[in-house]
């Protein structure tokens, strides 16, 4: 015999935790199903290969890096802790208003700006910098509690001190008040009768298994896609978006940002008329020496200039394009449009750093790579505004449903998301 549970939520990143705890709150029965581990050893460049996909190394058809989590809480153990809310211009076109779930979860995810002495000396320089030349730069807000934070700098290698909220947070408070949690469970089908959906199936640890439940919420990321095209919705995957950004470095005499906090500052001045935001951060040297071996040989003479480095990344709204395939194989191109912003943003980002004493040949821009996969199951596409599919009481909920790029912080947006689905099951499951 077989538990049924109110709703089955698949995928433990920001999505599913906050669905999974909507609902547990409200005292629905959840099964949360998760098809990586708990990796509890944070603070290293281990952390990145134990969680990431491939170590990381997952790249388009085209060659460019995009990256995918499998374990508990997904992505957001390795955020930055940068936030920004959801965005008006994404939402309005499709007659969704986040306003109230974003307010809960500003004080949720305990979102705000860093004291200097976490910002850090560095990041404020650079704003100076910044002003200095007629821009406008400004501490970003971040979901770090600050009494805790110890600003070593180490936000996207798993927080040692639990200082950044992640997906965890929710996904403990979930199993906490009942719900169950399955981890190494892979789910890679829903079973539908008449049209509705009643479970789900896939494999533990290897061995088959399915489980049954009166609402199925998929959040897996990019297997949301290769789910539902089996089910038979096929244009689930037709054009998605990344968030392309482009980490420049560049050599400022007496400082580098090689320990600075990650994305406490920066400036989203052009995000409504440009769709680019421009946040300092650069990847660890892990990541760093992985890009430039992907450059070619060549590149990694760069690599003994990394403890010397500052770093500052342009992200854009980019174009729906390109196609998910079989397993993490994907095709995406960075479209004109896409490289004109991400023109503009190096642009902005090198007169900073001249303006800071650099030298030109000093300015290193690297490969545009994809920040993460999102509207795969775009809202007013594969699923319509209360994010339920054309299969009844099948839903999606995280990154996958967004209805074009973001090309910000997303976490916040998709807490917020999930916040307004739990409301909507909760109505209808009674
Ligand atoms: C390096 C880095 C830094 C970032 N920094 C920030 C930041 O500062 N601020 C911000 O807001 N955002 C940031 N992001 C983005 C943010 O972390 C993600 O966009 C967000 O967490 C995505 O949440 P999600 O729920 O959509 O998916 P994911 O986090 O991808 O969660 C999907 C979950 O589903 C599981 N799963 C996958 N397939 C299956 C399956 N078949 N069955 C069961 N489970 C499955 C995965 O293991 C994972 O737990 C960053 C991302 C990266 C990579």
């Amino acid at each position: 015999m077989q538990k049924e549970y109110d709703v089955i939520v698949a995928g433990t990143g920001t999505g599913g935790s906050t669905v999974a705890r909507e609902m547990t709150r409200r005292g629905k029965k959840v099964l949360l199903l998760e098809a990586g581990g708990r990796w509890e050893w944070m603070g290293s460049t281990m952390t990145i290969a134990m969680i990431l996909k491939h170590c990381g190394l997952v790249r388009s058809r085209e060659g460019r890096t995009v990256t995918f989590a499998d374990n508990y809480g997904g992505l957001s153990n390795l955020a930055g802790g940068c936030a920004a809310p959801p965005p008006k211009s994404v939402f309005d076109p499709v007659g969704i208003d986040l306003a109230e779930e974003a307010g809960e979860a500003k004080k949720d995810l305990w979102i705000q700006k860093q004291p200097d002495e976490l910002v850090g000396r560095e990041n404020l320089r650079l704003v100076e910098v910044a002003n200095s030349l007629g821009y406008h730069w400004g501490k970003m807000d971040k979901f770090v509690d600050p009494k805790r934070c110890r600003a070593s700098g180490d936000c996207m290698l798993g927080c040692r001190t639990g200082a950044k909220w992640t997906a965890r947070v929710y996904g403990d408070e979930a199993v906490s008040q009942g719900a169950d949690l399955h981890l190494h469970t892979r789910i890679t089908e829903v079973i539908v009768e008449n049209n509705r959906v009643v479970g789900v199936k896939g494999t533990r640890r290897g061995v088959p298994v399915k489980y049954f439940g009166k609402f199925v919420v998929l959040s897996t990321g990019i297997d949301n896609a290769h789910i539902l095209r089996r089910a038979g919705i096929s244009r689930a995957g037709k054009g998605f978006c990344c968030d392309w950004l482009q980490f420049v470095g560049a050599e400022i005499p007496g400082m580098n940002t090689v320990g600075a906090t990650p994305m406490s500052v920066g400036s989203l001045e052009f995000y409504e008329s440009d769709g680019i935001a421009i946040i300092p951060v650069f990847p660890n040297w892990s990541m760093y020496a992985a890009t430039l071996a992907m450059a070619g040989p060549k590149s990694l003479l760069n690599f003994p200039r990394f403890w010397k480095l500052s770093g500052i990344m342009v992200k854009v709204r980019d174009e729906t394009a390109g196609e998910l395939f079989q397993g993490v194989s994907f095709s995406k191109k960075v479209s004109e449009a896409d490289r004109m912003k991400l023109d503009k943003g190096v642009d902005i980002i090198k007169k900073v750093f001249r303006k800071a004493g650099a030298k030109d040949s000093t300015i290193l821009p690297l490969n545009p790579q994809g920040a993460h996969p999102s509207a795969t199951c775009r809202i007013g596409d594969v699923v319509d505004r209360n994010l339920e599919t054309e299969i009844d009481h099948l839903y999606c909920c995280d990154a996958s449903v967004l209805p074009s790029s973001l090309g910000l912080p997303v976490m916040w947006t998709v807490v917020a998301l999930g916040k307004r689905l739990g409301g909507h099951l909760a109505a209808r499951i009674g």
